[in-house]
């Protein structure tokens, strides 16, 4: 169900809790900056042609795409560096298709340069899927994006930057977006453009212009799906603190036995908990990548409860640690918890389940999709989960409702919370993310909305970058499932 923010708290019933709970009061203040008060504004206003607010998996497509267009992009960034979850969460594996545009190019600098294996491995080539683990270590991910938007004259990376309002007007029945409030160095700063991205993962900006989101779980009925819930329980995906396990003794065994599932070693075509002990003595890389504690957070929104899931995760995390630590290997523990869920921004349309599994190629496809449904926290028979072939990405469900200037890319697209799950993944969130930079730039230098695209164009110009009907583009017959035997 689409909710505003109010309706959001009570239905959580935190209300009453924000006595109990200290810092949530925050969200008693949390109201939008008088912008018309020029005092606040210490830094001068600044002007471009696409703000993409987000330097994760969508965001640095998305400007890279409208750099290439020709537009002058500010990207903003809330963290010290680029990259989002690979980087800040360790999410550094990659899932589903299609692998094109600048998320192939990162991949293949990623295995040329950064490869765990030392040696680059020769199977990695058109579309970037050999049928092996591969996954890099956070900061290789940082070197090759960051050495990617240097070299795109056009973009002016803000790191350090967050977001923290959004500049809306009235316009008839609609709300105009016509940039954002970023906090820089202590001080406010408008920046100011026809057109901007979000791609925080959160949904802020969007929110903060007012537009209707969702969160949490769907009920079926809600959006007339064939599998979900019966009834919405309010949840959102749980989160994971993901960790790297490295051998520091030349003698240290991994202590397979004790981790069942949820470890990575890598270049390898099986989990490292699906190899036979002797299997796995045979290939053992000394380095491996763990999802590894699991927790709930009642509002994924709310930077307070983030923080206890955090240290619950920790807690949780300790007796791994130690069994790590006897057998002689340390671990490196993502800076941030994983966060899979948020906000789900409504848009024109939403993507529900049953076009995931029907397969739907909208006439206003703008991107493609290849993964199956991974609701973590929900159970979904596995046959109807794995039966996800190729669909498409509305434009529609980039464009919030009711809004102009406005698009969103990544995982905070319109879609129900079955459908997310598909679609959240690194490989799809790119492919949106490019198309809403090369969207974003059209309208923005053809002084035209968003909503007034024309959207055959767009997809022209997508097809023309190898960035639609991806299969058509890499020779791949897609009825022949060629993910199963590369
Ligand atoms: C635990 C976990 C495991 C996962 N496993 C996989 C996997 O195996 N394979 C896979 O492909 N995907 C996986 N995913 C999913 C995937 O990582 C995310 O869905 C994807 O990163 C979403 O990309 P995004 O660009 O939309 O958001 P993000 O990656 O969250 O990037 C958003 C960026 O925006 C920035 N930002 C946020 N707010 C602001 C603000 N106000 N101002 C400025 N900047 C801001 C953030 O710092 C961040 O850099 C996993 C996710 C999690 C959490």
């Amino acid at each position: 169900m689409a909710i505003n923010r109010r309706q959001f708290i009570r239905s959580l019933g935190l209300g009453a809790a924000c006595t109990a709970i200290p810092g949530t009061s925050l969200w008693a203040s949390d109201k939008s900056l008088n912008t018309k008060d020029e005092r606040l504004f210490k830094l001068p206003t600044l002007k471009c042609d696409v703000i993409v607010v987000g330097a994760g998996p969508a965001g640095i497509p998305a400007a890279i795409a409208a750099a290439r267009e020709g537009a002058k992009v500010i990207l903003l960034e809330e963290d010290m560096l680029p990259g989002g979850a690979p980087v800040d969460m360790y999410v550094t594996y990659m899932c589903g298709a299609p692998r094109i545009g600048v998320f192939l190019d990162m991949i293949k600098e990623l295995n040329r340069k950064h490869s765990l294996s030392i040696t680059p491995s020769s199977t990695i080539k058109d579309w970037a899927w050999d049928g092996k683990q591969h996954w890099w270590l956070p900061s290789a991910f940082v070197q090759v994006l960051d050495g990617f938007i240097e070299s795109e004259k056009n973009i002016t990376l803000m790191c350090a930057s967050p977001v923290v309002d959004t500049l809306v007007a009235a316009k008839g029945n609609r709300n105009q977006v016509y940039g954002v409030c970023v906090m820089r160095q202590g001080m406010l700063q408008k920046i100011e453009a026809p057109v901007t991205i979000d791609a925080t993962g959160t949904g802020l900006v969007a929110a903060k212009a007012g537009c209707e989101y969702f969160y949490g779980s769907d009920a079926r009925k809600d959006f007339n799906e064939s599998i979900g819930l019966e009834k919405s329980d309010g949840r959102v995906q749980p989160c994971t603190m993901m960790y790297i396990s490295q051998r520091t003794r030349s003698d240290a065994e991994f202590p397979l036995e004790a981790f069942k599932t949820g470890v990575l070693d890598h270049d390898n075509v099986k989990w490292a908990s699906q190899q036979t002990p002797q299997e796995f003595a045979e290939i053992d890389s000394g380095i491996y990548l763990h999802w590894g504690a699991t927790v709930e957070c009642k509002d994924t929104t709310d930077s307070v409860l983030v923080a206890e899931a955090h240290r619950q995760a920790i807690k949780k995390l300790e007796p791994q640690f130690e069994i790590l630590r006897s057998a002689g290997y340390v671990t490196h523990v993502a800076p941030k918890l994983g966060i899979r869920e948020c906000r789900r921004i409504k848009g024109e349309y939403v993507i529900t389940v049953d076009d995931v599994l029907k397969g739907v190629m909208h006439d206003d496809k703008v991107a493609d999709a290849w993964y199956s449904l991974d609701p973590w926290g929900m159970k979904v028979d596995a046959k109807i989960k794995n039966s996800v072939g190729p669909y498409g990405i509305p434009y529609r469900s980039l464009i919030p409702a009711q809004t102009e200037g406005l698009l969103t890319a990544g995982r905070i697209i319109s879609g129900t919370r079955l459908a997310m799950s598909s679609y959240r993944v690194q490989p799809i969130c790119s492919t949106i993310g490019e198309a809403a930079g090369t969207a974003a730039a059209m309208a923005s230098l053809q002084k035209t909305g968003v909503r007034n695209l024309d959207v055959r164009q767009l997809q022209e110009r997508l097809d023309q970058k190898g960035l639609f009907d991806w299969y058509r583009h890499v020779n791949m017959n897609v009825n022949n499932k060629p993910w199963k035997n590369k």
